[in-house]
């Protein structure tokens, strides 16, 4: 019945909730948070149609479908992997995937599996469901199999058996010729790069994407070692393409747009140079066209401390004194200025490394001025990194709290994803990480439970479901009570505690059960009535 169909893994192919920060719980080992967890607050079924096409769907494949149905392939279905059975046939000649942690192995993932005593990450759990779904219907219909996105460098570790191409790169130029030739019966090769797009090659999405999303600039000028995004790859979305997706997404019943970025401050930059005008005029008719809240994944550091009235205006028109800005992520990455001279020159750009411990104290203050929160990343386990390098991103760890900054702060260990200059390093090992690794994570976790615990039910007002909402924040204050021993353990073992993690499937569970039992609790004294609601409301979706 369909010729081209499009989907991802569960991980990617959900609205989170509303609140797409909480995607990174499918980073936890699978055995720690039980599926119904999943299934009902994290990472929730998307709604689909009797004939199994999504209703909103993540912006890589809703770009995607644009892409072909512009070259003129006609039958072409955005599905989720639930709807599978329903969307493919005999008449499926391709199904594309876009992967974005197939088998955990993205920072985030790898360090809390390792931290939590190994096993699947939902994330890897949620490919493998995906991927004997592909296998039992390929089997059936012999179709072909693409797979592209961001983290394709993780699929060439372990090619699944059933697929036919991985595709590395953007779309839009070269992706119809390889579908034609699906078309044709030719042969594809098993690895291909699709060129970069100039910016009119880039249209616009033709139907709602999840949680409002909008891309408003591709690629980052910055050009760090450990990372995939090539400094060649940075455009700015025309404010009209932008504006034409803001107001698709709100048409179809979106309230919030979340602008996907690496940096928000770099829209109609060039080179790096902050284009306030652009910058503040795409924030204004975004809300002109209706959006209620808008949100953006990133910012850096150096461009905050460079253009504070910018973060100041934005946050004005945004509200974020009445909303709040969604953690946006925000690379820290060390406190050596050795390490940020050999791996990641142009990061403090145009600041020098020896600046950047000021940079961030500063730029940490005038978001929290602007009523953004960021939530800070650090990369730790570069070959060369010793623990006095480590020891300094602590003393810079410290100031930050000690100037009074809010923030989060996730060390993380460093990966070599294939597609960056680094990518011959080894990956981490746990006995391998600078013994203050350990100390860092101690120092950071310790004031990052305290901050989520005081901002969690902020974020969480934006849930689509007040019963979810209620859940969300009961588990996670529960969970956050217990795990700052945990953190503590893994510092005075030098993080050999964590292999006895390996077994804790039962504790979690029973902090997982005293969380129910204590909800249950606070159900009861609202009546069954409220009970009997949630249930509908929370069960996830399939019309
Ligand atoms: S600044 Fe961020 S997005 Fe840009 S290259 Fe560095 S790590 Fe990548």
């Amino acid at each position: 019945m369909t010729e081209i169909v499009l989907t991802a893994d569960r991980g990617s192919f959900t609205d989170y909730g509303g609140v797409s920060t909480l995607g990174y719980v499918a980073c936890m080992p699978d055995r720690i948070v039980p599926k119904l967890m999943m299934d009902a607050l994290f990472t929730p079924r998307i709604k689909y149609k009797s004939n199994g096409e999504a209703i909103v769907a993540p912006y890589a494949l809703r770009k995607v479908e644009a892409i072909l149905l512009k070259a003129g392939f006609k039958d072409v279905v955005v599905a989720p992997p639930e709807a599978l059975g329903k969307v493919v046939d005999k008449e499926t000649r391709l199904l594309g995937i876009t992967v974005h942690d197939p088998y955990g192995l993205s920072p985030v993932s790898f360090k809390l599996t390792m931290l939590f005593g190994g096993g699947p990450a939902w994330n890897a759990t949620f490919f493998n469901d995906l991927s004997q779904e592909i296998w039992r219907l390929r089997k059936k219909y012999n179709f072909k199999v693409f797979a592209g996105g961001p983290a394709t460098w993780q699929l060439a570790l372990e090619r699944p058996d059933w697929l036919d191409t991985i595709y590395n790169g953007e779309a839009e130029v070269d992706l119809p010729k390889y579908v034609s030739s699906v078309y044709q019966g030719s042969d594809v090769p098993k690895d291909v790069r699709g060129r970069d797009a100039k910016v009119e090659e880039i249209p616009t999405i033709v139907k709602p994407a999840r949680l409002g999303e909008v891309q408003v600039t591709r690629g980052c000028p910055r050009g760090c070692q450990f990372c995939s995004i090539t400094p060649e790859t940075y455009r700015t979305i025309p404010l009209e393409d932008v504006l034409k997706e803001v107001k698709l997404n709100i048409d179809a019943g979106a309230r919030n747009i979340e602008l996907l970025t690496d940096d928000i401050l770099l829209y109609g930059s060039k080179r790096l140079a902050i284009n306030r005008e652009a910058i503040v005029t795409l924030f204004r008719k975004v809300k002109e066209e209706g959006a209620e809240q808008i949100f953006f994944p990133h910012i850096s550091s150096p461009a905050v401390v460079e253009s504070p009235e910018t973060v100041m205006e934005i946050s004005d028109i945004a509200e974020y004194k009445k909303h709040r800005a969604e953690a946006p992520v925000v690379g820290l990455e060390s406190g050596s200025t050795r390490i940020i001279s050999k791996y990641m020159r142009g990061k403090p750009f145009p600041y020098r490394p020896e600046d950047w411990g000021k940079v961030i104290i500063e730029s940490t203050g005038i978001l929290n001025d602007a009523y953004i929160t960021p939530a800070y990343t650090m990369t730790v386990g570069f070959p060369d990194e010793t623990d006095e390098d480590v020891q300094q991103s602590i003393d810079l760890v410290h100031k930050l709290f000690d100037s009074g900054g809010k923030a989060w702060v996730f060390p993380l260990p460093v990966i070599p994803i294939t597609s960056t200059k680094i990518s011959r390093n080894p990956f981490p090992e746990l006995e391998k990480l600078p013994g203050k690794y350990w100390e860092l994570l101690y120092v950071s976790w310790k004031k990052d439970l305290e901050l989520t615990r005081i901002v969690l039910p902020q974020m969480t007002e934006r849930m689509n479901s007040k019963i979810t909402k209620t859940i969300v924040n009961t588990v996670m204050d529960h969970t956050f009570s217990n795990i700052e021993g945990v953190f503590k353990e893994l510092m005075e073992t030098r993080g050999r505690k964590s292999y006895e993690y390996s077994t804790v499937e039962l504790n979690s569970v029973i902090g997982i059960f005293r969380s129910i039992y204590r909800l249950m609790l606070v159900f009861s004294r609202r009546g069954t009535d409220y009970i009997g609601k949630s249930t509908s409301s929370s069960s996830g979706s399939s019309t």
